[in-house]
């Protein structure tokens, strides 16, 4: 697929990089400075350095990238990511990057302003998928940001991500381009898995009740019914009024159970829960994965986790 404004993007970095190694070399004629290793990132070996901007992000990179790329994520594993506030030390990390990922449908709010103060390109990785807009809120009409939470939105990110590695380092197209393939396989899987797996709810259990509205993808593909506190984390201040919604709409379709994400206090749900007499489903990973030895240490975990919680919670089979 066709890139312009990535295009652009390279070839600015290229320029960038180009006047970047003209100044390391004048600096080391005039100083007699030794060491121009700045350009390599923090990674010693000669690798490229690739930045995310949350976990998700960066798990399904390191799947395409291999032992060819290093990549690491700006946010780590448990962080709010919509209003994250970035350190000095991500903006120094950032600026030694070859190339930063960005989700992009305004998921980063903060990202705007980081990468105006950076010489690195940068690639929204979620350019081709097809958006669905937030329904409800002040945010109505908006794109829904969270397209990742869709597997079948998750191969066009994956084709975005080899095209931006292989422009980045074209001697290894071939091993980009086979790993990528591979993972897109899995995601296929993963989407059959998905739909297959909430095929089995009832009628009355096809609705999915959660903190923030970030499974509009999910519950398209799944066929379930979506009605959420708030529409995006960055708000995360529940109003009685929208507490007042969910449980009118949780008694209303005798919903069984109700859910909240990693990232965020349960307590507005837990409102809802005491509110409609339903009971607390559990805890759903979007916007982050766990550290390694937690539920979702990966990205196919994390939609497998998911499916499972959301199943065993509506049906009543606690495992
Ligand atoms: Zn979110």
């Amino acid at each position: 697929m066709t890139n312009p404004s990535r295009i652009r993007a390279f070839t600015s970095w290229r320029r960038q990089l180009s006047a970047a190694l003209a100044c390391l070399a004048l600096a080391a004629t005039l100083s007699g400075c030794d060491s121009p290793g700045a350009i390599s990132g923090q990674d010693d070996s000669d690798r490229p350095v690739v930045l995310t901007t949350f976990t998700v992000l960066a798990d399904i990179a390191r799947n395409v990238g291999g032992d060819k790329i290093t990549v690491e994520s700006i946010t780590k594993a448990g962080a709010e990511i919509h209003g994250y506030e970035p350190t000095p030390q991500d903006i120094a990390k950032a600026s030694r990057a070859h190339l930063i990922l960005d989700n992009g449908l305004n998921l980063e709010a903060w990202f705007e302003q980081f990468i105006v103060e950076l010489d690195v390109p940068h690639v929204v990785v979620s350019e081709g998928v097809e958006v669905m807009d937030i329904s409800e809120d002040a945010n109505a009409g908006l794109p829904n940001p969270h397209a990742w939470m869709s597997p079948v939105n998750v191969q066009v990110y994956v084709e975005n991500i080899r095209d931006a590695f292989i422009e980045l380092d074209p001697e290894n197209r071939e091993y980009y381009t086979r790993n990528a393939t591979a993972y897109n396989a899995e995601l296929e899987t993963l989407e059959k898995n998905l739909v297959q797996g909430l095929s089995g709810l009832k009628e009355n259990e096809r609705a999915l009740v959660t903190c923030e509205g970030a499974f509009s993808y999910l519950a398209r593909d799944a066929g379930l019914t979506e009605k959420y506190i708030w529409a995006v984390n960055a708000e995360q201040q529940a109003t009685p009024r929208q507490i007042a919604s969910a449980i009118e709409f949780v008694k209303d379709n005798e919903v069984p159970a109700v859910f909240c994400e990693s990232t965020v206090s349960d307590a507005p749900m837990q409102q809802v829960v005491q509110g409609s007499g339903s009971t607390y489903g559990g805890t759903l990973f979007v916007d982050s994965l766990s550290e390694a030895d937690g539920p979702v240490p990966t990205y196919l975990d994390l939609i497998r986790h998911d499916t499972d919680v959301i199943l065993q919670a509506l049906t009543g089979d606690k495992p």
